[in-house]
């Protein structure tokens, strides 16, 4: 079977590639609001990303939602891939809520895709399809350790992986966005040293943005993860020039 990861860009993919090492990384452009900036900095990094053109963005909510979007995704990768049988890893991972990437969602498009290239005219010998989700327990510190055990290090991780919603022209992360934040609190929980440009604009955005929430009970994403922000920010708290 062959592998493919259906790659996004953003950290979590970066660290199933290294772990999960797929046969091809596919990147869809589904021209949303910030395909643009992700092609420019996949660009930047000249990895070995195959890129397919599906423009689902003419459906993207104001909310960044898709509907149905790892679905036509899945039927996208099935085409692409002609006769032979694949392996699909969505990339999901603890955090997504989201119900196309949930277990109920894999098992009902598995056996739909299945069936639909099991043996007939036109594909004599069928083709075999497994939509998975690996990495779906996996918290972003999680997927870190595996990548770390498996020998990588927290320099390359931290300069290749790249999750930011707003960079700026030259493709840089702002380090005051949701996803920027929660690669920063990862690594910090790892040990490792920032610059202070980072830690200035990371450290007013979590005591602006974040702290708030936890302490109105409205952060939602459970305590170890809200316990691990404050005593990150605490060890910071320096650089908070709010
Ligand atoms: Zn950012």
């Amino acid at each position: 079977m062959k592998k493919i990861l259906l790659y996004s860009g953003g950290m979590d993919s970066w660290l199933i590639d290294k772990i999960w090492k797929p046969d091809e990384k596919v990147y869809v452009n589904m021209h949303t609001r910030y395909s643009e900036q992700e092609m420019k900095k996949l660009k930047l990094r000249n990895e070995n990303i195959t890129i397919l053109d599906f423009p689902l963005g003419q459906f993207e909510r104001e909310d960044k939602i898709i509907p149905l979007r790892n679905l036509y995704l899945t039927m996208l990768i099935c085409n692409y891939t002609g006769n032979e049988d694949v392996d699909i890893c969505l990339g999901a991972t603890a955090g997504d809520r989201v119900l196309d990437k949930s277990f109920n969602f894999v098992e009902k498009v598995n056996d739909l895709l299945n069936y639909l290239y099991s043996p007939q005219w036109w594909i004599p010998a069928g083709k075999k399809i497994r939509v998975n989700i690996d990495f779906k327990d996996k918290t972003k510190s999680d997927l870190l350790d595996m990548y770390l055990k498996a020998g990588g290090t927290l320099e390359e991780a931290f300069n290749k992986s790249f999750s930011c919603y707003e960079p700026d022209e030259e493709g840089h992360e702002c380090w005051s966005c949701k996803p920027c934040f929660r690669k920063f609190v990862t690594f910090a929980d790892k040990g490792f040293t920032f610059s202070e440009d980072v830690l200035k604009k990371v450290i007013p955005y979590i005591s602006k943005e974040i702290i708030p929430q936890i302490k109105s009970g409205t952060y939602g994403r459970g305590i170890s993860e809200e316990s691990l922000i404050l005593s990150v920010y605490e060890k910071y708290k320096d650089f908070d020039t709010v």
